[in-house]
Formats: C-alpha cells, sequence, structure tokens
C-alpha cells in the first residue's frame, strides 16, 4: 500500500474525507472537493483509472490498455488536498469511522464515499466465468484479446475441420450495448482485418453469435433502434438469437436451450452485480446487491456516509432507477462532492439531485452506431461520428485524448489493428489445445 502524501499530514485537523473508487464516481467527487478545507483519500485497488466504455477495442485488438487507462496519483497530482492510496477495501466499521484495507492500517474517515462500481454476474454459475469471462478491467480485457487472437493462431495450424470450426467460432453471450459491440468488434476483426494476416483463414471461415435471452438486443432503447443494431450486426455477419437463454457454458461449448453450439472464445456480456459495499454496511439492497440510497445519497440513515454510481439504486423524481452508465456516475459524484464541501463550509446544500440524460449509445463495428438522444434517434454513420466525437470528448483527463483519436483514425482508414499481442496468458489457456480442454 502507497503511502499517505504531505497534504494529509499538513492539513490533519480538517475533516478528512475518504473515497472508496477511483472510477467516474469516486473521481468526479474528489474533483468537486478540490477547494474544500479537508483532506481527501481516494483509495483503490488498481492504481489507474479506467475508461470501461472503450475496454472492448481493448479486448479486440483496436486500442491498447494505455489508450484507456491512467494513474490515478497523475489525475490527482495537482489536487493539494488529495492524497492516493492503493488497496482493497475489505469492509467499513461505521462505529469506529474506519475503513479496513487488506493488508494495510485501518482509515479512519469524518466523511466516506463509497464508489465501488460493479462486477460481473453470472446469476448464482459462477463457475462459468473461467469458460466465459466478461470484461471490466484491463486484465480482463488482455485476457479475452489473448483468448481471440490464440484461437486464430490455433485455427492457422489445426487440420481436424471439427476443431478448426470450433476455434473460429465466438459466443457472445449478453445482447445490452457491451454485448452488440463486442460482437460488432469481433465480427469486423474477424472478417475485414486478422483474416489479411493468415494464409489458411478466409473471412467467411468465421462464426459470430450474439445470444440474448430477451425478445430484443438493446432492450433501453427504443425498438426500431433495436431493430436497426441487429440488421447493422446481421450486415457484418454476426448471427443474432434471440429469446434464447444460455443454459451452460463449459471451455468447449455454449448450451443455448438444446442446442449445443462448440465455440473456444466465449465472452460473458450478460449481467453486472453491484460490488460488496453494501454488505460492508449492512445495508439495505435491491437484488443485484445495489445499496438503496436517499435522494442525497446519504445510506442508512447515516449522514456522513454517501454511495454513487454503479453500487447504488437512486431513485429519481419519476420513480425510475439512476441508470448504471458513466455520465450518471460522473454527475453523482460531482452532486456528491458539492454537498460535502458546503457541508464542510457551512453552507447551503445544493439543490436535490437532477440527472441530465443525453441519451444511449451503441456503436456496432467500425462505421455504424444507434444513438437514443430522445427525441432524435440517429443510426448508421451519423450515429457512429457523434459516438466517436462524444467518447474522444469524454476522455477528458486523459492526457492521451489525441493519440486514442489517432489510433482510431489510423485502424479506421487502413483496417489495421496495432495491438494485436498476445500477453498476460495465464498457463491453464496457453497450454496446448488438448490440454486445456
Ligand atoms: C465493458 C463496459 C462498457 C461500458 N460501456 C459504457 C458506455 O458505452 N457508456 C456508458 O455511459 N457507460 C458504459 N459502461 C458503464 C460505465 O463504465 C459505468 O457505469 C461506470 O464505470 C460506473 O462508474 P463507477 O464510478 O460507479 O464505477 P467504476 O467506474 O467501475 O469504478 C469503481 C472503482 O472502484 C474500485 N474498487 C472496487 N472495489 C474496490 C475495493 N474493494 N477496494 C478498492 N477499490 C475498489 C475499482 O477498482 C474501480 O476503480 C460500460 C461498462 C463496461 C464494463
Amino acid at each position: 500500500m502507497a503511502g499517505e502524501s504531505q497534504a494529509h499530514e499538513t492539513h490533519s485537523s480538517s475533516p478528512h474525507i475518504v473515497i472508496v473508487g477511483a472510477g467516474f464516481a469516486g473521481l468526479a467527487a474528489a474533483h468537486a472537493l478540490k477547494d474544500a478545507k479537508a483532506r481527501v483519500t481516494v483509495i483503490d485497488r488498481h492504481n489507474y483509472h479506467l475508461f470501461q466504455p472503450l475496454l472492448y477495442q481493448v479486448a479486440t485488438a483496436s486500442l491498447s490498455p494505455g489508450d484507456i487507462a491512467q494513474p490515478v496519483r497523475s489525475i490527482l497530482k495537482e489536487q493539494t488536498n488529495a492524497s492516493v492510496l492503493l488497496g482493497e477495501v475489505t469492509g467499513i466499521d461505521k462505529t469506529a469511522r474506519t475503513v479496513r484495507i487488506a493488508g494495510g492500517p485501518d482509515v479512519s474517515y469524518d466523511y466516506l464515499v463509497l464508489a465501488t462500481g460493479a462486477r460481473h454476474s453470472y446469476f448464482g454459475k459462477d463457475h462459468w466465468a473461467k469458460a466465459a469471462p466478461g470484461i471490466k478491467t484491463i486484465d480482463d480485457a488482455t485476457r479475452v484479446r489473448a483468448n481471440i487472437l490464440l484461437a486464430f493462431e490455433r485455427a492457422e495450424v489445426e487440420i481436424n475441420p471439427e476443431r478448426r470450426r470450433a476455434l473460429l467460432t465466438f459466443v457472445v453471450i449478453g445482447g445490452g450495448p457491451t454485448g452488440v459491440e463486442m460482437a460488432g468488434a469481433i465480427a469486423e476483426l474477424a472478417r475485414n482485418s486478422i483474416t489479411r494476416d493468415f494464409r489458411s483463414i478466409t473471412p467467411h471461415c468465421a462464426r459470430v453469435l450474439l445470444v440474448e435471452a430477451g425478445p430484443r438486443l438493446l432492450p433501453v432503447m427504443p425498438q426500431a433502434l433495436s431493430d436497426e443494431a441487429k440488421a447493422a450486426l446481421e450486415r457484418l455477419g454476426v448471427e443474432v438469437c434471440l429469446g434464447k437463454a444460455v443454459t451452460n457454458v463449459t471451455r468447449e461449448s455454449v448450451a443455448v436451450g438444446d442446442e449445443h453450439i462448440a465455440a473456444k472464445t466465449i465472452v460473458w456480456a450478460a449481467g453486472v452485480r453491484a460490488s460488496e459495499a453494501g454488505q460492508w454496511l449492512d445495508a439495505t439492497t435491491d437484488r443485484a446487491g445495489r445499496i438503496f440510497v436517499k435522494s442525497d445519497f446519504s445510506v442508512g440513515g447515516r449522514s456522513e456516509i454517501f454511495a454513487v454510481g454503479d453500487t447504488v439504486a437512486f431513485k429519481q423524481g419519476d420513480g425510475t432507477f439512476l441508470p448504471g452508465v458513466a455520465p450518471a456516475a460522473k454527475q453523482a459524484g460531482a452532486y456528491i462532492g458539492a454537498l460535502i464541501a458546503a457541508r464542510i463550509a457551512g453552507r447551503t446544500a445544493p439543490k436535490s439531485f437532477a440527472y441530465s440524460d443525453f441519451g444511449n449509445m451503441a456503436t456496432i463495428g467500425r462505421r455504424n452506431a444507434v444513438a437514443d438522444l430522445g427525441r432524435v434517434h440517429l443510426k448508421g454513420f451519423i450515429g457512429w461520428l457523434l459516438w466517436s466525437v462524444a467518447h474522444v470528448y469524454f476522455l477528458i483527463g486523459f492526457r492521451n485524448r489525441l493519440g486514442v483519436a489517432m489510433s482510431w483514425a489510423w485502424s479506421y482508414l487502413t483496417y489495421q489493428r496495432g495491438v494485436r499481442l498476445i500477453t498476460g496468458r495465464d498457463m491453464e489457456i496457453a497450454m496446448p489445445l488438448e490440454e486445456a480442454a
């Protein structure tokens, strides 16, 4: 665990705000506290902040991990009242007002903000995780990238047709934005770019399936955009299976209803579960583990404890819950930061939180996207342009924003994928195919 900065020691009499999680919500809260007469400590289990919306681009070898992640220390280096601790939080003592950190001393707080996000949910089938990894962290994305690239490498030399077919079959489970984007990106990789590097694999050798248990893709979007997303994926060669639940997953196959599909690369994009923050606080949660928070994001009658972002269930004025998306996490994090800053300064609290919803988007391959902006619906290239501009814009705080934009432009113009590196393989997956099975 890293040490605390000078700011901690020099203003030790000022209130101490501990923020757990340096994701969108946690960092927005920290930034909103930059002028507060307080010590702010941000704790995260990773030393980087991750731009999760572009993880699938790392998983499909379009961007490098460094393009979408930046050290938390460098993000907060100008904020003199903030310190960063690298550590895994394992619990909270509400009475002693301390945060427990694995292998480190407890950290005491005056105000606590829990912004620990969400993780995959396998709906009780956690043993599927090894065969069907999801993408939530840099490690997940590089692991999936390695799986995809290794499948092509092995298919190139495989002479048994059945095994070759299994190697070139990619199944994505879950038809939300992540599943749609992932399936489209794998199809483009398989059909348009990677096959040029191989001698025995042609664009039509690969089979990409997207399986969704519900009746349509992108259920949060209007039906017309769901239909458009399906049609665009099919044009890319993705087989979209709707209304079919996955009943089993192994390293060899996926069972969709009664059908067993032999596939060596399976990606999970079907469900999320909140972090363990609800258990730490013994708070009331929904079925996905999200903490029910009050209108000021405080938890369980404690005015000094707040939770925010994907780890909470926040009921809005219209009765709907705040969506689990980056803009919502950022806005809510900024609100909590401003609220705490006002309390410390003895100012009036900001008026109640209202989410400015700019809409939903999902990209499908290199030149197509659907965007639901309320009354305006965009699709095709215009949708993709908007998606690209919005994502590059929201990479704010990432010093390499321009670099990422250039990588995209290069990959767009040339069909080149510069980061087809197979790295970080654990032994199990790196073994020859027969042994890994
Ligand atoms: C693949 C993918 C694609 C997505 N695409 C989009 C998109 O296109 N548009 C969009 O708006 N949203 C998208 N999202 C959702 C968006 O990323 C989340 O809504 C957002 O990240 C939530 O922010 P957060 O701060 O609540 O959590 P996170 O950003 O997940 O941050 C949580 C932080 O807490 C840390 N943490 C967790 N537990 C502990 C612990 N015990 N100890 C210490 N640290 C801990 C984590 O390391 C992490 O840094 C996507 C998500 C994924 C996974």
